[in-house]
């Protein structure tokens, strides 16, 4: 496993972490130069960040630093009531890989999507396995696209708790059963000739308390492993979706998930993806991203 401990050369920010700065938001732009001045060598921006700041004008900060990205967050929300819904998500998803592609990014992440309205608060219905069967069909008609555009894409299964708003594939092995129905051939990875498309990004907050995840992170392999997150899981988690931990705050034992991934060959980013509303994202993003250094040098 690789060394963290004397340098922070294989950190990457995943831009929500630091989103809201003292509470208030912060543009990315001001992300972007706040790492840079830090030495932090990657970023995984969110759409809404980059349309903020327009697409062009982020394309040449992350150029002129010389900065890399470790993903695109996010493409996906396939699940739809109609025709019409499913071919929005199909235009917006085709959108997403080509922003992809303009940042350079080496992969466009994929929450799935669950029930159609549920993230409303509306579900149309609660038929999950016709959810299921329309993220199947969402992404194989995206793949075609992705590999026109040699864009990865990187499948991240969400913890259980967001099968009904969020993302129906909710565990490591649901994630690389559709890697392997809709891309047998594991046609993604460097070592393939055309380079991309199917993955997954593995965020251990979301994986970590699988029975089955060494296992199935052996059968991904390198050629499937396209991102890992880390964070932390906080006992008590006071909130479903924005009480993400700083790494070492809570229960994940995270090298340990680390070694796991390396042993495949993995030898990408470590991806530090906090959402905090009551915590982190009440702090100086200064402080924040001095503790996520620390704290990627220490415990990750
Ligand atoms: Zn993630």
């Amino acid at each position: 496993m690789r060394d963290f401990s004397q340098d922070h050369r294989w950190l990457s920010i995943n831009t929500a972490t630091v989103r809201k700065s003292k509470g208030v938001d912060l543009p990315l732009p001001e992300i972007i130069e706040a790492c840079v001045r830090r030495g932090i060598r990657a970023i995984s921006p969110w759409r809404d960040q980059v349309q903020a700041a327009g697409l062009a004008n982020i394309s040449r900060l992350v150029r002129t630093h010389g900065l890399e990205l470790s993903g695109y967050c996010r493409g996906g929300m396939f699940p739809a009531t109609d025709a019409a819904g499913l071919k929005a998500a199909r235009d917006d998803n085709r959108r997403a890989v080509d922003e992809a592609a303009e940042l350079g990014a080496p992969c466009l992440v994929l929450v799935v999507g669950g029930l159609p309205g549920a993230l409303q608060g509306k579900p149309a219905h609660k038929d999950i396995a016709l959810a299921r069967s329309q993220v199947h069909d969402g992404i194989a008609e995206l793949l075609e696209h992705a590999r026109q555009a040699r864009m990865p894409l990187a499948i991240e299964p969400l913890h259980p708790m967001y099968a009904a708003d969020r993302a129906c594939v909710n565990t490591l092995e649901q994630a690389l059963d559709l890697c392997d129905q809709l891309d047998p051939g594991r046609t993604a990875g460097e070592s393939a000739r055309t380079p991309a498309p199917l993955g997954v990004a593995l965020d251990i907050y979301h994986t970590w308390w699988d029975p089955k995840l060494q296992r199935q992170i052996e059968r991904a392999g390198k050629e499937r492993l396209l991102a890992f997150h880390v964070c932390d899981w906080l006992t008590p988690t006071v909130d479903l979706l924005n009480d993400r931990g700083m790494m070492g705050d809570g229960v994940i034992d995270i090298p340990r998930i680390r070694g796991w991934v390396e042993a495949q060959g993995f030898a990408g980013y470590s991806e530090v993806e906090i959402f905090s509303t009551g915590q982190w994202w009440q702090r100086p993003h200064e402080e924040v991203l001095d503790t996520c250094i620390a704290r990627h040098r220490t415990v990750v």
